[in-house]
């Protein structure tokens, strides 16, 4: 049985840890757009975490973790407002409208948003909507998976020897092509490449780079469902990236450089053979008190 000043003790930790953390203020009418990282669900910040335990009204995308809804206050709403590509999904339009009608209705809304809300996630244009509309809001950054992601596959983004300069790119523009980037000027100046959201042009996008000049034989990654239990990462060069990127699941980060050698030495997580990043959900926390 736990005694009275043992509880007392831990109120104290958790008030102490809340006021150094600055887990306060989500009030009703705000709207926070969060980043839940890019799976494992042990990479939400504390922010987000306050804020998934707080709200009234939780939209969520297909890319958040569904073991963090888990945590929701008993009685909040959760709403899919997802997108995946190939499936029907919520317009952008839509969602930005539902944020300002929940927020105008008095919510705490949490927007959450898969690694984060202002990387390739359209998160500036519901931020604009709000700020348009004169709902308040707060952004929390999130690990995003072009970095985090990454470094669950023992790959770095950056390295003093090989990796100066590191260019995030969306292979799917708001028209769903590729977008018409200066491939040229990708190409001869970032060693590093990362691409988002690539996998369908992986091919078409290593021939243009290939055609500007970088080698076929340039080692080149695709890693799938970074940082959960189902990651998978496949080794290859720039000319073998468009059939590893086709024979890959959803959703992909591709990586292209000599960073993606360092893998060798710097796969941490194949090294915690029989670690599970996704925890059982068979009894969730819902309540604290
Ligand atoms: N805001 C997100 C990106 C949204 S765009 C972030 O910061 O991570 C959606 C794309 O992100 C996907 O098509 C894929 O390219 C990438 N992505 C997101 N989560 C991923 C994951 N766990 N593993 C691999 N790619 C991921």
């Amino acid at each position: 049985m736990t005694s009275d000043l043992t509880k007392a003790a831990e109120r104290a930790a958790i008030q102490k840890l809340a006021a150094t953390l600055g887990l306060a203020g989500f009030e009703p009418g705000w709207v926070w757009l969060t980043g839940a990282g890019p799976g494992d669900p042990g990479l939400i910040t504390a922010l987000g975490l306050y804020a998934i335990s707080t709200a009234d009204v939780i939209l969520y995308d297909a890319l958040a973790n569904d073991a963090l809804l888990a945590l929701a206050r008993p009685g909040a709403q959760l709403i899919f407002a997802g997108k995946r590509a190939g499936k029907k999904s919520c317009k952008q339009s839509d969602i930005s409208r539902m944020l300002v009608s929940l927020a105008r209705k008095g919510k705490r809304v949490l927007r959450l948003k898969g690694g984060d809300p202002l990387v390739f996630g359209r998160g500036a244009e519901e931020a604009l909507t709000l700020a348009e509309a004169g709902v308040p809001f707060r952004i929390v950054p999130g690990v995003t998976a072009g970095i985090g992601g990454l470094a669950y596959a023992g790959i770095p983004v950056t390295h003093r020897d090989t990796g100066h300069v590191v260019t995030f790119i969306t292979g799917h523009g708001a028209d769903g092509k590729l977008p018409d980037l200066d491939w040229n000027a990708v190409a001869t100046g970032s060693p590093t490449l990362v691409l988002y959201m690539a996998r369908r042009y992986a091919g078409e996008i290593a021939g243009k780079l290939i055609a500007a000049g970088r080698s076929p034989s340039e080692p080149a990654a695709v890693v799938a469902n970074a940082a959960r239990d189902d990651q998978s990462v496949t080794v290859t060069t720039l000319g073998g990236l468009g059939a590893a990127a086709a024979a890959s699941m959803a959703p992909t980060i591709l990586v292209i450089g000599e960073n993606v050698r360092l893998r060798e030495r710097m796969d941490w997580l194949g090294a915690m053979a029989g670690h599970a990043l996704a925890r059982p959900q068979s009894q969730p926390i819902r309540d604290v008190s």
